[in-house]
Formats: structure tokens, sequence, C-alpha cells
């Protein structure tokens, strides 16, 4: 069903307000790895606001390698990032990590976040499949394409059409970043597939200075959109500061990416 032998014309996501993602609408989600508080909270929407974006990121529910790491702050930063987001106009995009999760964020979010660690959780996307909001799937650590697409065909069959897929990097052989970028299979979903296709470029590299050009390859390689993490203080950060940018980085980011999908 997420084939585009089954469907020709692109899956198109509004999320209202004028927020819509896919077929001429580059989507553009930017914000922490994870959201730390209300200052951050209100810092943030600051800069995406002064930059036109419309959608923010940030996790509450945390997937961690240790469990001795910052795991989230959980509904409660939910609720009050909710409050900030809803007064400033801004749509929140948060990982969901199980069953039970999705109806505890329902009121508070418009996009569930299906991380890299939990592609497969197949119980997860049948559930999502039955929610009427908008879910992003990203590729599995080391998830083929197909993987990913069957993945999709979970939430899509169930009902979901909401639907959009995030590449984010696979795990390699090569150590000189923290994952490998797939910009190849950005190309081939987008022949695949009507469903949009997102870049994590931050998580797709995992180093600042190299989150810029892997974006705009990503772009050129036909994404409907990026995703990618932004702070105040990246140094400070919970989590994954050493691929996030700051918010002049982030800014000159955005100006890029427009001007790049504007050549494409
Ligand atoms: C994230 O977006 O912060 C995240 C944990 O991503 P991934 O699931 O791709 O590792
Ligand atoms: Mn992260």
């Amino acid at each position: 069903l997420v084939s585009n032998k089954w469907k020709v014309k692109p899956t198109v996501i509004d999320l209202g307000d004028g927020v819509i993602i896919g077929e001429g609408h580059f989507a553009m989600m930017a914000g922490p790895c994870s959201i730390e508080g209300e200052e951050q909270i209100e810092k943030t929407i600051e800069h995406l606001k002064a930059n036109n974006i419309r959608i923010m990121r940030g996790g509450v529910y945390k997937p961690r390698s240790s469990p001795y790491s910052f795991r989230g702050m959980g509904i409660d930063g939910l609720k009050t990032w909710y409050k900030a987001a809803r007064e400033a106009g801004i749509k929140i995009i948060t990982e969901v990590m199980q069953v039970s999760q999705i109806e505890e964020m329902y009121d508070y979010i418009d996009i569930y976040q299906v991380g890299a660690r939990n592609t497969q959780n197949f119980n997860l996307l049948d559930e999502l499949g039955r929610v009427d909001k908008a879910v992003l799937i990203k590729r599995g650590i080391s998830g083929t394409i197909d993987e990913l697409l069957y993945s999709a065909e979970y939430v899509f069959s169930a009902g979901n059409e909401s639907l959009m897929l995030c590449e984010r990097g696979i795990r390699t052989y090569e150590r000189a970043s923290r994952n490998t970028m797939d910009i190849n299979a950005i190309s081939i979903l987008k022949e695949k597939t009507h469903l949009p296709v997102i870049a994590d470029p931050s998580h797709g590299i995992g180093i600042r200075d190299h989150v810029e050009p892997v974006a705009l390859a990503s772009i050129m390689a036909g994404a409907d959109g990026v995703i990618y993490e932004t702070h105040e203080k990246p140094d400070e950060a919970f989590s994954d500061g050493q691929q996030t940018l700051n918010f002049a980085e982030s800014a000159r980011l955005i100006e890029r990416m427009r001007k790049t999908y504007d050549l494409r």
C-alpha cells in the first residue's frame, strides 16, 4: 500500500494551521535532542519563530544506550512544551516508545516519532495505525530499505495514511562518523513510495560540523523535509550535544536549505 505502484499521487500530510508536509511543501523540523525544561523550550521556540520554522522536535522519552544517561522529562515535560508551543503556533514531533504512551501523548503532540530502535516494534506500529495523527517512522539502526517500507505497511494498512519515512543513518563498518547517512536511501525511497521522505542529518552523521552538507545533499537527493537537532548551548545539551547546532548555525542551515530546495 505504501508503494508507488499502488498509489501514484504523493501523500500530503496536513497538520493544520497551514503546516503541510509533502509534494512541494518542504518540511523543516528542528529542536533539541531532549526536552530539558521551560527555559530551553522558550529559547528554542523563539529561535524557530525567528526563522519561520513551524515544527519543533524534542524527546521526552529518550531511548538511551545506557540506563544511567538522561532518559527524558516524560509526560510532564511534554505538557509544559505543548502549552508553550500551542501559544506560538508551533507543531510538536516527539518519540513514542511504547503502546501505552500513544494515548498518554495524544492530546499534546502533532506527529508521533517512531525511533530507530523501534522501527520493528510491530505492536507499536499496529497501534499507531489506528490513531488519527501523523506518524514518522525512522529507519532501523541496521535496517534495510525494504524493512522500513514493511514497517510503514503496518501503519498504513491498519488505517493511518498520515505517514512519513525518515532516513537517519545506518550502522556500518565506518567509525569516522557516528552513523553512515544513506543518501542512496532517500533517492530510492522517493522512487519506491508515495510517502514523504524526511532526512535526519544530525543522527545521520553525528558530527556537528558535518550536519549542514549532509542536510543539503539529502535535499538534492529528493528529501521532502529535514529533522535536525539545535540547542542554544549544544555543549550543555543533556543528550547528543556533539551533533547539535547552535542557533546561529541552525539559522544558516535553514537559509541554505531553503535555497537548495528552490534549486531542486
Ligand atoms: C532522536 O531523534 O533523538 C533519536 C533518538 O533518534 P533515532 O531514533 O534516530 O536514534
Ligand atoms: Mn538525538
